[in-house]
C-alpha cells in the first residue's frame, strides 16, 4: 500500500497547514512555496500521477479542479490564481501523488 507523504497527511499522520479538507480531498500549504499563496490539492486517494489517472477516477481530479475556486476564495486571492500539476519526475514531480499546485498573490510565476 503507498505510504507517501500526501498519503500521511491526509491520514493526519505528519502535519499540515490544512486550508479546506472534505471526504475526498485536503487543500495544505506548501511547507516551501513559490508564491504568496501556494496550496496543494491532494486527493485522499492514492493516485501516483496525472499520467495514471484511470478514467473511473476522472471524478477525483473534476472535484480537486472544482473546489479550487473555493480554496482561492478562502485564501483571500478571488478569482485570480494559477493551477499547475507536474507529471512525471522529468516535469519537476517529486511526490508520486497527484497534486495540484494553486499559485497566487505576490511573486506568482510567469506563464510557459
Ligand atoms: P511536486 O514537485 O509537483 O511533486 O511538488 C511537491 C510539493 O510538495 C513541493 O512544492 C514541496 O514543497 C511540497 N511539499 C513536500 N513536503 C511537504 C510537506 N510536508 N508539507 C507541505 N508541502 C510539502
Amino acid at each position: 500500500m503507498a505510504d507517501d507523504i500526501f498519503c500521511q497527511i491526509v491520514a493526519g499522520r505528519i502535519p499540515a497547514e490544512i486550508v479546506y479538507q472534505d471526504e475526498n480531498m485536503v487543500a495544505f500549504k506548501d511547507i516551501h512555496p513559490k508564491a504568496s499563496v501556494h496550496v496543494l490539492l491532494v486527493p485522499r486517494k492514492h493516485i501516483p500521477s496525472l499520467a495514471e489517472l484511470k478514467a473511473e477516477d476522472a471524478p477525483v481530479l473534476a472535484h480537486l479542479m472544482q473546489k479550487a475556486g473555493a480554496v482561492a476564495q478562502k485564501l483571500g486571492v478571488g478569482k485570480n490564481f494559477k493551477l499547475v500539476i507536474n507529471t512525471g519526475p522529468e516535469a519537476g514531480q517529486v511526490v508520486m501523488h497527484l497534486h495540484i499546485h494553486l499559485l497566487a498573490g505576490k511573486g506568482l510565476p510567469q506563464s510557459p
